[in-house]
């Protein structure tokens, strides 16, 4: 099933535009009327490729992308889209449980991912937080010490070398990034890295900190700070005797 919906003619302009890339029917026919609910004008392509045609066009506010497609595998579709500089933002759905398809799927570009099965309520949230965060998020690389992150491609890199980020990992670095010096509070993070009122436990947050911290750590002069009873910053360090 390719095209527009039949049910989408009362949306005005103003609605979210949100494009699903999916090759099996029945999910289709469960999460079309679901979203449309939601108040989303949703379109619908059935193969890499076409999802690939339809998204260039760069008119959608977000990309819903299956990773087993026919045509196209959903990564490549993502990479593409990236590569011709198209910074909708995405949440890939895949059934596979393998860690490193999240990853690349991550580093090719996308916002989040579901394991499939999913519930409905849990990828409204998601599509929710994604399309707040894009909002925010802007396309100049952001720089510190030696660490360089690029939003497009959600890449990290410290001394040109990538650095392997989880989603949440990536999220917590972005908000800390975009306040260098500054002290975020956990709850902010909390609300930025998940969804708004998702509820995530201060110890959950120090886990992916953690390990965050350790990724980092081949860049000497940038400190992950914990700010006592406030929550986390970054800043850049000097070596003892320099400041
Ligand atoms: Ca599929």
């Amino acid at each position: 099933m390719v095209g527009y919906s039949k049910h989408n003619q009362h949306y005005t302009d103003e609605s979210l535009k949100v494009l699903i890339v999916e090759d099996e029917e029945n999910i289709i026919q469960f999460l079309l009327p679901a979203l449309e609910r939601a108040g989303y004008e949703v379109e619908t392509a059935s193969d890499g490729e076409s999802g690939f045609e339809k998204a260039k066009s760069a008119k959608f506010d977000l990309v819903l992308l299956d990773i087993t497609l026919p045509k196209m595998e959903g990564t490549e579709v993502l990479k593409n889209l990236r590569d011709a500089g198209v910074n909708t933002p995405a949440i890939m759905l895949t059934g596979r449980t393998d860690t490193d398809d999240k990853l690349k799927s991550f580093e090719y570009g996308c916002d989040d991912y579901l394991t499939k099965p999913y519930r409905i309520e849990e990828l409204k949230a998601r599509i929710k937080a994604v399309i707040g965060r894009a909002s925010e998020r802007g396309s100049t690389p952001i720089a510190l010490s030696e660490l360089e992150m690029d939003p497009l491609r959600h890449r990290v890199t410290i001394k040109g070398e990538n650095v392997h980020l989880t989603v949440r990992e990536y999220n917590i670095l972005e908000i800390l990034l975009k306040n260098p010096g500054d002290a975020v509070e956990k709850d902010k993070i909390i609300q930025y890295a998940w969804e708004p009122d998702h509820a995530v436990a201060q110890n959950t947050l120090e886990v992916h900190i953690n390990s965050l911290r350790k990724k980092i750590k081949k860049d000497d002069f940038l400190l992950l700070e914990t700010v006592r009873g406030v929550g986390y910053l970054i800043r850049k360090g000097t070596l003892p005797g320099q400041e």
